[in-house]
């Protein structure tokens, strides 16, 4: 793919010049804006570009090949780190952005104790699976519908936006209307026709690291959601399969500061999945927030014991608050609040 680099301050006149030549050649022309620069993606397949009659249009910086195989999502394509907005939270600003809750929402009572405990503890976001992706079939796969409508109702009573995660095709227009991010899980993360359907929409993607997925291959389904139009992509560092017992999954700490230097896309980190026990998800948390990830996404539940799904990497409501309280440090020597 070629991208064509607008020149600071350059006129609505002269983009939209370089739009109607894109669009003669054949390509998709995909704007980003950053840093005060617009950047003009070729997408599709055209006739052969010719740097030159580009960069003589008034107003072009640059004309250059994307060189990896992700280009919407790479830094080549836009240098800015791109903002996702969740009504009045956003994911990849100086803000480091907390986002927990149960695995499950169970039940109404529930949802509204854990709901309340995460908003007075100062997290952001309000996380909970509707729709659950189980290993057995036989496990709690989540309330659906009445899920959402639960959880809902804690944003109503909190102001907390939620997450939660879709698992079909099928479900995204009702999962729409009631998330403020939509959640990928790592299961669904080369579901292609998903990937589409998400595209197309404008809400915010929560896509998270598949369980045997290479970094490129994590950027490469962003870039289903990206090439689809959908600039909002979140993406989610939650452990790989490895041979290690100990864990749950085993966290990559190094694709964080990786897929910050490759994309300009927000990435968090789930120390919950990662681990798989209680015990370890305060220091891995540190960890990944140390390693520059622009959020957390924690499972926190107000039995963990008596949970449906993840109890054992639940942290409890106290441990949560004090999760905030250890972290807040960090970020501030990062130059960072929360
Ligand atoms: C979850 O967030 O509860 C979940 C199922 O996560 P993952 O897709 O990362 O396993
Ligand atoms: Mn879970």
């Amino acid at each position: 793919m070629t991208v064509v680099v607008m020149k600071e301050g350059a006129t609505v006149r002269e983009i939209s010049t370089v739009l109607k030549k894109v669009e003669s050649l054949g390509y998709r022309p995909h704007l980003s804006n950053g840093n005060g620069r617009t950047s003009i993606g070729l997408v599709g397949s055209g006739v052969a570009v010719s740097t030159e009659d580009i960069l003589a249009l008034p107003g072009v910086a640059d004309v250059a090949p994307v060189a990896k195989p992700f280009k919407l999502g790479s830094r080549e394509f836009r240098s800015a780190p791109t903002e996702v907005a969740a009504g009045s939270v956003v994911i990849g600003g100086e803000k480091i952005i907390m986002m927990a809750g149960p695995c499950s929402v169970e039940s109404h009572e529930q949802t509204m104790t854990i709901a309340e405990s995460v908003a007075s503890s100062g997290g952001h976001i309000l996380r909970g699976g509707a729709f659950k992706p189980r290993t057995s079939p036989y496990s709690f796969r989540g309330l659906g519908k009445a899920g959402l409508e639960i959880l809902a109702e804690a944003r109503r009573r909190t102001g907390l936006p939620i997450v939660t995660e879709v698992l079909s095709a099928h479900d995204v227009d009702l999962v729409c209307e009631y998330a403020d991010i939509i959640q990928l899980g790592a299961r669904n993360m080369q579901n292609f026709a998903l990937l589409d359907e998400l595209g197309r929409l404008t809400k915010p993607i929560l896509l998270k690291r598949g369980l045997m997925s290479t970094i490129e291959e994590l950027l490469m389904s962003a870039e289903y959601i990206l090439a689809g139009g959908n600039p909002n992509v979140i993406l989610c560092e939650r452990g790989i399969r490895s041979f290690e017992k100990y864990t749950r999954n085993t966290l990559d700490i190094s694709a964080v500061p990786i897929l910050k230097r490759l994309s300009h896309l927000p990435v968090i980190v789930d120390p919950s999945h990662a681990t798989g026990q209680r015990d370890l998800v305060a220091p891995v948390a540190r960890a990944a927030i140390a390693a520059g990830a622009d959020g957390l996404i924690v499972e926190t539940h107000n039995d963990p014991d008596n949970a449906l799904s993840d109890g054992d990497q639940s942290l409890t409501l106290p441990q949560f608050e004090q999760l905030m309280t250890d972290l807040r440090p960090i970020a501030a020597a990062l130059g960072r609040s929360m």
